[in-house]
């Protein structure tokens, strides 16, 4: 009772000018979010039987499936011709053997260990084989015209082996790029692209102990089998990438006869310019490669407003998570279960709700399930590169990744807000449900650019990823961010993100409610979706 009086009331006090406040249609249709049915499909999304839903393996098949079958339950319409609702993702994997060593003038030479100081990969499907090549440091390797900083200034950096900091220098250079806040430029993706588009052809990163994730999170993520689109950009990265450990680029650049400390020093500058080191790097990566058959799961419900159903407003969520790997605690399923069967198991329900609207939305209302987000965003970046409806009709992103496990909170969490005019309807949708709007509360971490919505980004479409409150009901302040903090230390990437009977699922019924009314607004306010002017994304229109 209580929930519907405060929506009511905030409809009043906003006047309802996007066109949010669909009243009576939306409050039956957000009926169909309820804790039983988001925990029926988490449930089964995140079941041993699942096998952790690795991209190309039949228990991810069978999740596409389930997905597929729940969107034909609601009465979507299938998002591929009149009758699929898969849309094929060819990936490749990758399990690279590499040798890296470093040699001095002198003759002195250094091979970091492979799993303690380094990782080394390719993209080419051939062997890559290079010798004597210079290694030339480049700080951050950034190139940011808008913060006025670049780091190769004009030097040729045409075939040889970069070494670079992780991060951006934000966090050490007063008044640049955006503080502590991660800026897309701190991303390794970004990176390794800048060193290709250069001519590079190794780019090793340095990882420093003071970066928000250790080295056993890069390890894990790099080692081992690397999951790539099959049509994959050739200048995305150098012909080999890494990473090595700080003491094993201290170690390297003392060979050199230069100081760490200083070259991190001068890094900081903007006046920074590549240092040629006199060291020689030679690798070798040999690659043994498979195919893998994926599909992202696509159904729609289309606009009702003759005009505005030609644009789109895509909801998401990845359904994918790591599969079976290293045992912990004698349990080798990673299921997955908050990362991110929580996120599939709410956007089957946001499907429900959309199809029970009446009137529809005006914009018509694409229900996207993505695979591959954990190997690098593959299955988001691959529907960009074929999108099924033109790039340029698609008004909003909406994802999902990640959902409250652990009771109602009195606030809602919406990062990328900043950047569009989305903000407007974040707002409403917070007000709508009762809830206080929050923003990112770890920007250092960077998640806006760590989950799909960023490919949506990138690509033009004004995006959020609708997250969910820490201020819990009747808990202790603070109790969310532990709760939050316990499971990034525990459970983040382990068998152990799994499905508990304990979980109480109210918290993901207001997340699920304040993502409905958020992507209603976008499907139905007259002006689309835009950019906001400092976003340093281009709007496509
Ligand atoms: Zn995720």
């Amino acid at each position: 009772m209580r929930r519907g009086s405060s929506a009511l009331v905030g409809c009043l006090l906003l006047g309802v000018a996007g066109g949010g406040c669909a009243g009576e249609g939306a409050s039956i249709a957000l009926e169909a979010i309820q804790p039983s049915a988001l925990d029926a499909h988490l449930r089964f999304l995140s079941s041993d039987l699942l096998q952790g839903r690795a991209p190309g393996t039949p228990g991810s098949e069978t999740a596409a499936s389930y997905i597929a079958m729940q969107f034909r339950l609601a009465g979507l319409t299938p998002g591929i011709g009149d009758t699929s609702y898969f849309q094929p993702v060819p990936l490749i994997a990758r399990t690279a053997f590499a040798v890296l060593s470093f040699r001095a003038p002198g003759g002195a030479a250094y091979s970091p260990d492979a799993r303690l100081e380094s990782v080394v990969w390719s993209k080419d499907t051939a062997q890559v084989s290079s010798v004597d090549v210079e290694l030339v440091f480049v700080g951050y390797g950034v190139v940011a015209p808008e913060y006025e900083w670049d780091d190769y200034k004009e030097v040729d950096v045409q075939g040889k082996t970069l070494l670079l900091l992780a991060g951006d220098p934000g966090g050490h250079v007063p008044g640049r790029f955006r503080g502590d806040t991660a800026t897309y430029y701190a991303s390794a993706d970004y990176k390794f692209a800048e060193a290709a588009r250069r001519g590079a052809l190794g780019a090793l990163l340095v990882h420093s102990p003071e970066l928000p994730y250790g080295w056993d999170a890069i390890h894990g993520v790099r080692a081992g089998e690397q999951v790539t689109l099959d049509r994959e950009r050739a200048d995305s990265a150098p012909r080999y990438s890494g990473w090595l450990i700080q003491g094993a680029a201290e170690q390297v650049v003392s060979m050199a006869g230069l100081d760490f400390a200083t070259l991190l020093e001068s890094a900081r500058s903007a006046k920074f310019r590549p240092i040629v080191t006199d060291m020689r790097v030679s690798a070798s990566v040999r690659n043994e490669v498979r195919q893998l058959a994926a599909a992202n799961v696509v159904g729609s419900v289309p606009g009702n407003d003759p005009e505005l159903a030609r644009e789109f407003v895509i909801i998401t969520a990845h359904y994918d998570h790591l599969g079976v790997g290293e045992p912990v605690d004698s349990d080798s399923i990673y299921n997955g279960a908050y990362d991110n069967a929580s996120g599939t198991a709410l956007l089957l329900c946001l499907a429900d709700a959309f199809a029970r609207l009446r009137p529809g939305p005006d914009r018509s209302v694409l229900f996207l399930a993505l695979t591959a987000e954990e190997p690098g965003l593959l299955g988001s970046r691959a529907f960009i590169q074929s999108p099924l409806v033109p790039l340029a009709s698609i008004a909003a992103n909406v994802n999902i990744d990640g959902v409250n496990l652990w009771g109602p909170t009195e606030d809602i969490v919406v990062l990328g807000t900043e950047y569009s005019t989305l903000r407007s309807a974040a707002r409403h949708a917070a007000a709508e449900e009762g809830l206080r709007l929050e923003g990112d509360r770890s920007p250092e971490q960077g998640y806006l650019y760590r989950s799909d919505q960023f490919a949506f980004m990138r690509a033009g479409v004004p995006s959020v990823l609708v997250g969910h409150g820490l201020d819990f009901i009747g808990r202790m302040p603070g109790w969310g961010e532990q709760i939050l903090a316990e499971y990034i230390r525990t459970g983040y990437h382990r068998p152990s993100d799994e499905y508990r009977a304990d979980f109480d699922l109210r918290g993901a019924v207001q997340q699920g409610r304040a993502a409905f009314r958020l992507a209603l607004w976008a499907a139905n306010t007259p002006a689309r979706p835009a950019w906001s002017g400092e976003s340093g994304f281009v709007d496509l229109r």
